[in-house]
């Protein structure tokens, strides 16, 4: 018989403080509200916290993304996303989580003075992009435009035979611009403060790859010219490889384990080495991409459910009219 909290026991309403639910979902991006549907689909309440603000929020028009051939906007994406997960008994609240402890054989989230426990727990807090130093009015309106875009393997097909320019140095600047030059042949690595970091054999690298390398002043960028200039020179778009901010934050003070660059450990699962908690989209390494995400965000709540059963039954009561008829 199943003992797990239902949502539709007011005493146990996820969305109230102090409440306890099966799953938790910390971030409602891509690979949070995938796996909330999952969850909610397999007859476990679900309760997302979001702070709102997806990478995929940005996202002017993605048009790699599989099932729609005029492109979806990044916000569009997440309302239906939402929506479908709500459907099937998904509770979204906004809230950002700023602390996760363990506690029997649970967790326990907080956002300011609100509390929520969990016998699972989802990490799917994704990253954010390192900017260029530039005005944020300014940055924003060149990135709804297209003039400045994030994520080649997205949308690198969208400038093809265009003026690209990255704004980086070292290895990454150098490995996102040889990566965009089967796109384009018109390609600069910018400096982003005015000086690379490269030695001799990445110089030659590019420069045998047709890339020019702009260094000596600091980057001013303006949108002019039916571009986005920086330095008198015009460009369709400006690719930022600066790094990326992991937000693995909550992982830290629970013991979770690392991998490569910040992101968290899991296994081929998405289970962390924490029992109970699990991590899916950006914030685990690999590609960073909204496909991926919904995948791993699939796995995770499939092995989160998975997980539970081991624990207790989630074996569906008998309806009360089939239990009489069998007396
Ligand atoms: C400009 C741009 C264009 C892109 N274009 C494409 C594209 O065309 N195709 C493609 O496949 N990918 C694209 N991407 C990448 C894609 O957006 C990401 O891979 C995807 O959003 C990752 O999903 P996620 O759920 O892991 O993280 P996110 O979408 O970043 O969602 C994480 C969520 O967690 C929340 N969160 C974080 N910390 C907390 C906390 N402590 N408490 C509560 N909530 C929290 C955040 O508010 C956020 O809503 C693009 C990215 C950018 C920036």
């Amino acid at each position: 018989m199943r003992r797990f909290a239902a949502m539709s026991d007011p005493l146990v309403d996820p969305m109230m403080d102090g409440a306890i639910v099966d799953c938790l979902v910390v971030g409602g991006g891509p690979a949070g509200l995938t796996a909330a549907l999952y969850l909610a689909r397999y007859h476990l309440d679900v309760l997302v916290l979001d702070a709102g603000d997806s990478r995929a929020a940005l996202i002017p028009l993605s048009r790699n993304h599989a099932g729609y051939p005029e492109g979806i906007t990044g916000t569009d994406l997440l309302a239906r996303m939402g929506q479908q997960a709500m459907l099937y008994g998904a509770q979204i609240l906004p809230a950002r989580v700023d602390a996760l402890a363990r506690e029997d054989d649970g967790f326990i989230a907080t956002a300011g003075a609100r509390h929520w426990r969990a016998r699972s727990v989802l990490l799917a807090t994704g990253v954010i992009n390192n900017r260029p130093t530039m005005p944020k009015p300014l940055h924003d309106d060149a990135l709804a435009r297209g003039l400045i875009r994030y994520c080649p393997i997205c949308d690198g097909y969208e400038v093809t035979d265009k003026r690209v320019g990255v704004i980086g140095t070292g290895d990454h600047g150098v490995r996102e611009a040889l990566f965009l030059r089967s796109y384009t042949a018109d390609l600069a690595l910018i400096a982003p403060d005015g000086r690379h970091d490269l030695d001799p054999a990445q110089r030659h690298q590019l420069q045998d790859a047709g890339i020019l390398v702009v260094e000596g002043t600091t980057p001013v960028y303006e949108i002019a010219g039916g571009g986005i200039t920086v330095g008198g020179r015009v460009y369709d778009s400006l690719y930022p490889a600066l790094g990326s901010q992991i937000r693995s934050e909550l992982a830290g003070p629970v013991g979770v384990e690392m991998a490569g660059g910040g992101c968290l450990a899991v296994d081929s699962h998405q289970r962390t080495n924490v029992p109970g908690l699990y991590a899916a989209g950006d914030v685990v390494l690999g590609l960073d991409q909204i496909s991926h995400a919904m995948g791993e965000g699939g796995v995770a709540a499939t092995t989160m459910r998975n997980d539970l059963a081991k624990r207790q039954s989630l074996f569906r009561a008998v309806p009360e009219p089939v239990k009489a008829a069998a007396q």
